[in-house]
C-alpha cells in the first residue's frame, strides 16, 4: 500500500529527468509541433509506437512525457494520455473502450456532463446500451451486469451527492465478465485513493482541479493500466487529443505542491464541515469523512483522506434570502469548477433520484474550501447565514432558483 507520506516526498521528484530540461530542476515549456530528424535511420525508429520522442508534437514532447510519467507514477498505473480538459478525458477513455452493441453502466451520482455525454452521443448516436445505476450498490451491481457489459464507470464521492462507491466490490463484479472499471478520480486525487490498488483500469483526473491548483489552466489525463492502456492510446490518438505545453507546464508545477495544499484544504474543510454540522440552519452535512455521512465506513476502508468540496443542505429559504446569502458572502466567490487555493460557493439543484430528492426540501449548496485562514471562511459562512436568515421574508419554494450547472 503506497502510504501518504511516501506519494507526498515522491511528488517532489516523479517525471524529473535532468537529461531533458538542461541541468533546470524543471522541464522548459517545449513548444512546437514538427520533430526534424537527422536520417533516414533516426527518423524510422521516431516513428516506433513507444518511442517518447515520438514523430510528432501531437503525440507527446518532452513537457507532456514529463507530466503523463508523472501521473502516471503517483496514480500507480501503467500509462497515461493527456486531453485538453477534464471532461475530453471522460469522453475519450468511453469511447476508447466502447463499441456498438456494449452495454455501459454510470452511476447515477456521475458528474453531469458525463452524464449527458452517455445518454446523448453514446446511447442516442452510437448504439451503446446505457444504463444508470445506483451508486450504493456493492456487490449487487453482479445483477446488472450482462455479457456484453464493456465499462462499469465510478465516481467516489459522487458529484453533488457526494456518495461514496465500493469500488472493490464493483470492480470485482466488473471484471468476471471482462469488463474495464473507470474511475474519475478528481475529488481525492491519487494522494487519498490509489486506483489501482482498488481494482480500477482507467483513472481520470480534471487535472483542471487539484494537480493544477490555480485556476489557470483546462487539463484532463486518464492513465491506463496494462490491460487498458492500448485502447485509451488508440483513442487519443484516432481522435487527435493532445494537450498544449504551457497548461501541462503549469499541471506540472501545481503537482509539486499537491500534498501541502492537500493537507490544508483537507483540514480547514473538516473544520467547516462540523461547524456546518452544529450549525441551526444546517440540514445535513454532506462530507465522507464525517461519522454522519453514510458512505463512511468505505471512504474509511478504501481512502487516505478528504479534500476541499462537499455539499451542504440549508433550512429551506426564500430565493431573497438566498440572494442575500450569497451578496454577504465575502471569501467565497460564485464559479464553477474548484480545486483551486480560492473558496467557492455554488446552489444546486436537489439531485432526484426515483422521483424522490435524495436530501429533503432544503437548498443544496456546494462549497469548495480554499487556502484561505479556516476561522476567517467559518466567520465568513457564518454572517453570510445570520443575514440570510435575519431577512424577513415570506417562503417562497416555487419561484425561480438560482442553479447552477455541475462543473
Ligand atoms: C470538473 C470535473 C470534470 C471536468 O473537468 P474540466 O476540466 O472542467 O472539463 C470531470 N469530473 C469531475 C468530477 C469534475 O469535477
Amino acid at each position: 500500500m503506497q502510504d501518504c507520506d511516501y506519494q507526498n516526498t515522491r511528488l517532489t521528484h516523479l517525471g524529473r529527468d535532468t537529461s531533458m530540461s538542461a541541468g533546470f530542476v524543471n522541464v522548459p515549456v517545449c513548444r512546437g509541433s514538427t520533430i526534424l530528424a537527422d536520417n533516414l535511420e533516426q527518423w524510422a525508429q521516431r516513428k516506433e509506437p513507444d518511442n517518447p520522442y515520438a514523430s510528432y508534437g501531437r503525440f507527446t514532447n518532452p513537457t507532456l512525457q514529463t507530466l503523463t510519467q508523472a501521473v502516471a507514477e503517483l496514480e500507480g498505473g501503467f500509462q497515461a494520455s493527456l486531453f485538453p480538459s477534464g471532461l475530453a478525458a471522460c469522453t475519450h477513455a468511453l469511447l476508447g473502450m466502447l463499441e456498438v452493441g456494449d452495454h455501459l453502466l454510470i452511476p447515477d451520482s456521475v458528474y453531469g456532463p458525463v452524464r449527458a455525454f452517455a445518454q446523448q452521443v453514446l446511447a442516442s448516436r452510437m448504439g451503446i446500451q446505457v444504463q444508470l445505476y445506483e451508486p450504493s450498490l456493492a456487490e449487487g451491481i453482479a445483477s446488472l451486469i450482462r455479457p456484453n457489459t464493456k465499462v462499469v464507470y465510478v465516481e467516489s464521492p459522487g458529484s453533488a451527492t457526494f456518495e461514496i462507491q465500493d469500488i472493490p466490490a464493483i470492480a470485482r463484479c466488473a471484471h468476471a465478465v471482462g469488463a474495464y472499471v473507470l474511475l474519475d478520480n478528481t475529488w481525492a486525487t491519487p494522494l487519498f485513493f490509489t486506483p489501482f490498488e482498488h481494482g480500477v483500469d482507467v483513472s481520470i483526473q480534471a487535472a483542471t482541479k487539484y494537480l493544477t491548483g490555480h485556476s489557470d489552466a483546462l487539463l484532463g489525463v486518464a492513465t491506463a493500466n496494462e490491460r487498458a492502456w492500448p485502447l485509451l492510446r488508440r483513442a487519443a490518438h484516432d481522435f487527435g487529443q493532445t494537450a498544449g505545453p504551457d497548461d501541462a507546464f503549469l499541471a506540472l508545477r501545481g503537482m509539486r505542491t499537491l500534498g501541502v495544499r492537500l493537507r490544508q484544504h483537507q483540514a480547514s474543510a473538516l473544520q467547516i464541515a462540523r461547524f456546518l454540522e452544529n450549525h441551526p440552519k444546517v440540514q445535513q452535512v454532506l462530507h465522507p469523512a464525517l461519522e454522519s455521512h453514510r458512505g463512511h465506513a468505505i471512504w474509511k476502508r478504501d481512502f487516505t483522506g478528504s479534500t476541499g468540496l462537499f455539499g451542504i443542505v440549508l433550512e429551506p429559504l426564500s430565493e431573497a434570502q438566498l440572494s442575500r446569502f450569497f451578496k454577504t458572502l465575502r471569501l467565497f466567490g460564485i464559479g464553477l469548477s474548484w480545486g483551486g487555493f480560492e473558496s467557492l460557493a455554488l446552489p444546486m439543484d436537489m439531485p432526484k433520484r426515483n422521483g424522490r430528492t435524495l436530501f429533503g426540501e432544503g437548498q443544496l449548496l456546494r462549497l469548495h474550501v480554499g487556502l484561505e485562514e479556516p476561522q476567517h471562511l467559518q466567520q465568513d459562512l457564518a454572517q453570510a447565514l445570520d443575514a440570510a436568515y435575519a431577512l424577513n421574508t415570506s417562503r417562497n419554494t416555487s419561484g425561480l432558483r438560482l442553479v447552477a450547472q455541475q462543473a
